[in-house]
């Protein structure tokens, strides 16, 4: 049986920072993601130009994520994805965190988990996959001259009609709910860019080609129906978030509001040896952005590296003085020459 001194369930910006500062700290770590990809919730959203990360230049989702990545790929932590986990249990010292495909043995655990494992809500009409049916926002360029119909709940979907309209040819709104909650100014830009709102309006139709797309959608309301062609069809439902670790997990942790966890600013948790970082869990200082995530992850590892050696140093050497960084410290200096 191995066992590792750390095991990190979740690979978004939290999981992956706590997996590249545990290998800072020498620990033994693996991470296990749901999803057959790491980035967690910024896989949602590739092409936002992200501002807000320190150090670091605006620069697209998409790319950040490639840069945390590698980053927590570092220290060549054990991998796993499309695992997930549905419980966890502690035996004596030793935590097993449990999913379809095995177990896994620990000193510590440190739950990343965010929000749960996402997945966008499918319209019933749209079940099977279309090529040209997309529940993500992908770069304007994609849509420039384009017919575009964007369905769905909520300010989302006028949001994305609104980033779409400077490039497409010709943008349609369609609703169920009417647009009363939708801010002016919002209503306002969308008019100027002469984009179509069908409100209390559902797609009632879907006409296919042999490539697997939409080419025209039915639109129905009370009072009239109407055919749009399309050229790509966006849908913004909202997400299911699945928490079936939390709900099964038969430790004691202490959670908040049913969907986080209740913990301190160093990770600490009710249980002890199980830590949680990022946006799942819950104190007075919790910044859910992405910085935040990394603090926590910085800090969680220091304290649980305590734990597992009450004589360990309280934090991290830096690069200058830290062996682990030794010869990777040559070898980039050997490129920047
Ligand atoms: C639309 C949108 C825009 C945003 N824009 C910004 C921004 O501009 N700047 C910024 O700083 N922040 C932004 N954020 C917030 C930022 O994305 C989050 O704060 C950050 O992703 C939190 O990271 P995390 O690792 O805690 O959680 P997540 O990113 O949610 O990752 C959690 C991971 O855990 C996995 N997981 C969950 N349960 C299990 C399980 N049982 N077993 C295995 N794996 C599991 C999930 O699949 C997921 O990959 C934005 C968020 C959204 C939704």
């Amino acid at each position: 049986m191995e066992i590792f001194d750390v095991t990190i369930i979740g690979g978004g910006p939290a999981g992956l920072y706590a997996a590249f500062y545990s290998g800072l700290r020498e620990l033994k770590v693996k991470i296990i993601e749901a999803q057959p990809y790491f980035g967690g919730k910024m896989q949602l959203y590739p092409d936002k130009v992200v501002w807000d990360v320190g150090g670091q230049p605006p620069t697209l989702a998409c790319k950040l994520i490639d840069q945390i990545i590698r980053q927590g790929l570092t220290f060549n932590p054990a991998l796993s994805l499309n695992e997930k986990i549905t419980s966890i249990e502690k035996q004596e010292d030793v935590f097993i965190a449990r999913s379809d495909k095995g177990e896994h043995y620990s000193k510590t655990i440190i739950l990343a988990i965010g929000g749960g494992i996402f997945s966008p809500q499918r319209l019933t009409l749209f079940e099977n996959h279309l090529e040209n049916v997309h529940y993500t926002l992908k770069a304007p360029s994609f849509y420039k001259d384009k017919r575009i119909a964007v369905s769905g709940k909520g300010i989302s979907v006028f949001d994305w009609a609104n980033a779409v309209a400077d490039v497409a040819q010709k943008v349609t709104i369609i609703i169920s709910e009417g647009k009363e909650k939708i801010p002016h100014e919002l209503l306002k830009q969308l008019e100027e860019k002469a984009v179509d709102i069908f409100d209390h309006s559902m797609i009632t139709q879907a006409e296919m080609n042999d490539k697997n797309r939409i080419i025209s959608l039915r639109c129905e309301s009370k009072e009239k129906g109407l055919t749009h062609q399309v050229d790509e069809v966006l849908i913004n439902l909202g997400y299911d978030r699945d928490f079936t670790l939390l709900r099964n997990c038969q430790l004691p942790i202490q959670t908040v509001e049913n969907s986080y966890i209740d913990g301190q600013p160093n990770g600490t948790t009710s249980v002890p040896g199980l830590f949680a970082i990022g946006d799942i869990i819950k104190h007075d200082a919790k910044l859910n952005l992405i910085t935040g995530a990394f603090q926590d992850a910085a800090n969680t590892v220091n304290g649980l590296t305590q734990f597992i050696d009450p004589k360990a140093r309280k934090t991290a050497m830096v690069s200058t003085h830290n062996t682990v960084f030794k010869e990777r410290n040559k070898e980039i200096r050997r490129k920047l020459d």
